[in-house]
């Protein structure tokens, strides 16, 4: 288990939609085609990140073999060897290296992540858990704990990947150089899967939001679990703008915009490709068209694998990754505890 580490993960928290697909899934899969043999592939699902907004504790579980399943469906092979995929709560070490994480990061830093504070926003302090607050630095004992040096995400997720970064710095800095392995920073990381920009999606309702799966947005989320006709109507009905010219423009025609990238990034294409075919074009109702139809092709074909994943092949391939990665996770662990005075 020498390889370089790519790692990714994608909360349970509730059902998975095209942001979480396009932006997390996809670039994993494409990753484990390309550098197949060279690269170790981790990806898990992190359930202890959760509780971090209110979830149904009763379904939990069973959507986390549901989303293991969605990768398979996405076209994750299960039968390279080089690729483990986890839950988070499987390997103990991950708390435990939070714990000790949490007295390397500071209060300040923590609260200036866009996440936390877009996440708190109009919430009492009361109802906003230390859980929340600390997210980023489970979030980097589960990158650390690898030696991950890649970590490809969704561009929501950029602060916490400098976070990560800052983090392990400042411990190889104080405890010794090669202690932990410092993840690539972002444009490395952008380069890595083949991108200039970061992927966000946004809400077909409200496009300068993202598409969330914890914000209650349905006619602004595609879910991968969308019935395509249905799906297809939410594309129709996308809020766009009242320039009439199709132009690439993040800033001024973000509806627009969101389309042209999910066009895009649904038929395998650069981005600069599909504007140059839309670009200067006044019926909006066309592109929408062209969308809605790829949406519905893909969540039909889509959903038609996820009904054929057979379960139990990959509950086999879940425990035996699972098993390996506690013993991977320990030994960092342990150089860590060593390192800073735990362990003779
Ligand atoms: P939540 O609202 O609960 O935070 P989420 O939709 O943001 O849910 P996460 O589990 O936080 O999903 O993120 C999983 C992965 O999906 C991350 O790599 C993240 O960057 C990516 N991702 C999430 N939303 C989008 C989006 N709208 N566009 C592209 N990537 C996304
Ligand atoms: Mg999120």
């Amino acid at each position: 288990m020498n390889k370089p580490v790519i790692l990714t993960g994608i909360r349970a928290n509730g059902e998975l939609h095209l942001g979480n697909f396009l932006g997390a899934i996809l670039p994993m899969i494409e990753l484990q085609k390309k550098y197949a043999g060279e690269y170790q592939l981790n990806m898990f699902v992190p359930d202890l990140h959760s509780f971090t907004t209110p979830i149904e504790h009763d379904k939990l579980y069973l959507q986390i073999v549901q989303n293991l399943r969605k990768y398979v469906a996405a076209g994750l092979n299960l039968d390279d060897e080089d690729t483990y995929i986890y839950r988070q709560s499987y390997v103990a070490a991950h708390s435990e290296l939070t714990v000790i994480l949490n007295n390397f990061v500071y209060y300040g830093e923590l609260q200036r992540m866009t996440q936390f504070k877009e996440k708190s926003d109009g919430e009492k302090d009361t109802s906003i858990s230390a859980g929340l607050y600390d997210y980023p630095v489970l979030m980097a004992a589960d990158i650390l704990l690898y030696g991950a040096e890649w970590v490809p995400v969704g561009e929501d997720q950029r602060q916490h990947i400098e976070l990560t970064r800052d983090v392990a710095m400042r411990i190889n800095n104080k405890f010794g150089e090669n202690l932990l392995v410092v993840p690539a920073e972002w444009k490395k990381q952008l380069e890595f899967i083949g991108r200039d920009n970061g992927i966000r999606i946004r809400s077909l309702r409200n496009p300068t939001k993202k598409m969330s799966k914890s914000v209650e947005d349905p006619a602004g989320t595609i879910l991968l679990s969308d019935e395509p006709a249905a799906a297809a109507k939410k594309i129709m009905s996308a809020t766009t703008d009242s320039v009439g010219v199709i132009h690439y423009d993040m800033e001024n025609q973000p509806g627009i915009s969101n389309l042209l990238r999910i066009l895009a990034l649904l038929i395998g294409e650069p981005i600069e490709v599909v504007t140059k075919t839309w670009e200067g074009k006044t019926r909006y109702g066309d592109l929408k068209t062209a969308v809605a139809n790829e949406v519905k092709v893909f969540l039909t074909s889509f959903q038609k694998k996820l009904d054929n994943v057979e379960e139990a092949e990959l509950m086999r391939k879940l425990e035996a990754s699972e098993f390996l990665m506690r013993d991977v996770a320990l030994q960092r662990l342990y150089k860590v505890q060593q390192a800073i005075g735990l362990r003779p």
